[in-house]
């Protein structure tokens, strides 16, 4: 396997994977829905927890203090330049990909009858807050169609106008699968004077970002996708952006000054990333992020890549010699993603009782799948497939995972026939 040699021995790094279920080893194909936890990012965190106090923030001013703030700006720091931003001020903490949209969509400034387009991959946590808005009468909300499980460029083309403020994209569909080509989005919107917001949930964890490059306005994503804890992730804003976005969550460490002048307060707000993250933040979890991106880095993401794509081929090509079992999306452009999906043609198959099936087959394995619309209605509602079984890989996937599992395939088929 490429690379293989340069990935650290990955059962240490991932306890979780040595556990035993009713005796049974983890085979776990649902790292799309939360990865396995990083022992690297676990210790972070509770050394963190455990050896500092104090607030980050210039709010106390104590030695204890100062450390942690230290701490903070240093992960920030880092992080900006794992994902190639400009600079530490264009990272705002937040706690994973579904508060970033929620502060994206009700900080954006949008003027009366502005109109928000999104593709038709997006996860709810995208779909909702922007549908919400348009509920309020304040946005108007387009879909991309879906052509070939993917957004069609052409009719989105024709879909940007001078209404256009916002488009949301999908770096890579946590349904299908594969990656979007979204620079050629980003480039229209940009000549359209639309800003654009990337979701990076499932492409952060396993691909090399350059946010800049992109020329993304706005992107984000979760840490628990990509094996740190619970809790925290990323909102990237262009630092061009700030000044015309105001935030919506308000509070501790928002604010440069309060003052009382002419008989009423006057409340004088930071214009940068200050203002997204108001009160006390997860400084122990941005330590912890930060330590995930290391780990990810020493192992390489040319070796992750390859080993991604290498479990990629040889799922669908396993997939696709059985009988009736239909793999999602363009097999070419599958291997730039980190998820296969697939649907079973029979009638008799039942994803329930399929699931089921997968934990109690065999007495050797307990095999974990995600099977149904994986909160992303959009993608499902405009195409002609009602769910899908998801196998989902992370840097300690293995082709043994993917035999394991077609053999519980293949004797869920069988008591079928
Ligand atoms: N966007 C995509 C593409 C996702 O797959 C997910 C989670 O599965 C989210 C957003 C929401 O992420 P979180 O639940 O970490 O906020």
């Amino acid at each position: 396997m490429p690379g293989k040699k340069n990935i650290p021995p990955l059962k240490k790094e991932f306890p979780a994977l040595s556990r035993k279920i009713s005796k049974k080893a983890i085979i776990y194909l649902d790292s799309a829905c939360t990865a396995l936890k990083m022992k690297s990012a676990a210790r972070e965190q509770s050394d963190f927890l455990l050896k500092f106090g104090g607030c980050a923030g210039k709010r106390s001013v104590h030695l204890l203090s100062r450390e942690v703030e230290a701490e903070f700006c240093a992960a920030r720091k880092a992080i900006a330049l794992f994902i190639g931003a400009k600079s530490p001020e264009e990272i705002v903490f937040t706690s994973g990909t579904t508060e970033a949209l929620n502060i994206a969509a009700a900080s954006f400034p949008f003027k009366k009858g502005a109109e928000v387009i999104l593709s038709p991959l997006e996860h709810n946590s995208v779909f909702l807050p922007f549908y919400r808005l348009s509920k309020l009468g304040k946005i108007k909300l387009r879909i991309i169609p879906l052509k070939d499980f993917k957004p069609d460029f052409s009719a989105y083309k024709k879909m940007l106008n001078a209404k256009t403020a916002l488009v949301c994209v999908t770096r890579a569909s946590n349904v299908f699968g594969g990656a979007v080509d979204i620079k050629k989005f980003i480039n229209a919107a940009h000549k359209n004077g639309a800003k654009v917001f990337v979701d990076a949930a499932q492409y952060i964890p396993t691909h090399k970002e350059n946010v800049s490059g992109l020329n993304a306005d706005m992107l984000a994503f979760s840490g628990h996708k990509m094996g740190a804890p619970f809790g925290i992730g990323v909102l990237y804003i262009k630092k061009s952006l700030f000044k015309s976005l105001n935030s919506s969550k308000l509070g501790g460490g928002t604010v440069k000054e309060i003052a009382y002048k002419g008989g009423s307060y006057k409340v004088d707000f930071f214009k940068n990333n200050a203002v997204y993250e108001a009160g006390i933040q997860n400084y122990s979890g941005a330590a912890a992020l930060r330590k995930s991106f290391e780990v990810l880095n020493k192992i390489g993401y040319q070796n992750i890549r390859a080993r991604i794509q290498e479990i990629v081929q040889y799922a669908c090509a396993k997939l696709s010699s059985f009988e009736k079992i239909r793999v999602l999306g363009n097999r070419a452009e599958l291997k730039n993603g980190s998820i296969v999906s697939f649907i079973c043609e029979n009638p008799r198959f039942s994803i329930v009782d399929f699931n089921i099936f997968l934990n109690e087959y065999s007495s050797k394995h307990f095999v974990a799948v995600r099977c149904g619309r994986h909160c992303a209605d959009l993608a499902v509602l405009n195409s002609d497939i009602k769910s899908t079984i998801r196998l989902s890989f992370f840097i300690y996937s293995s082709k043994r995972d993917i035999d394991v599992f077609c053999v519980a395939l293949g004797a869920y088929l069988k008591s079928l026939s």
